[in-house]
């Protein structure tokens, strides 16, 4: 499997600091930032710095140092932004077309703040 990454994407550009964005918590390899387009009272996007085209492509190329730190991120910004426990959350990776990913840098989707209804039937 290959993956190619396209450096010009929006959260690429985020990273090389073109394009303001409204962080929450950034670590060596991992940022946190809100949502321009909020789905929830909560929605922030969890993204590595690395170039990862996807939750496949990152889970399969990144090393584990990156991928801990991932992880580790996530755990700290659900505490952060107060979702963590039984108030709870939606995590969401969309990947390629059938996914319907729109930004081509592997990102995932935080939401909370409300019930949000049941997703799969
Ligand atoms: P996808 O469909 O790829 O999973 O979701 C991409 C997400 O990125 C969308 O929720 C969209 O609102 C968000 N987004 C797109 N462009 C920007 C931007 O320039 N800044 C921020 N903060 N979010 C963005």
């Amino acid at each position: 499997m290959s993956w190619t990454y396209d450096p010009t994407n929006v959260f690429a550009r985020i990273l090389r600091g073109e394009i303001p964005n409204k962080t929450v918590m950034e670590t060596p390899h991992t940022l946190v930032f809100h949502d321009i387009n909020p789905q929830a009272p909560v929605h922030v996007l969890v993204i590595p710095k690395g170039a990862y085209v996807s939750l496949d492509h990152f889970s399969a190329e990144a090393p584990e140092e990156e991928i801990v730190d991932f992880h580790r991120t996530v755990a700290k910004v659900c505490a952060i932004l107060g979702l963590s426990g039984e108030e709870g959350f939606r995590a969401i990776a969309n990947a390629g077309m059938n996914g319907h990913q729109e930004v081509p840098h592997f990102h995932l989707h935080i939401l909370g703040g409300r019930p949000l209804g049941r997703m799969l039937e």
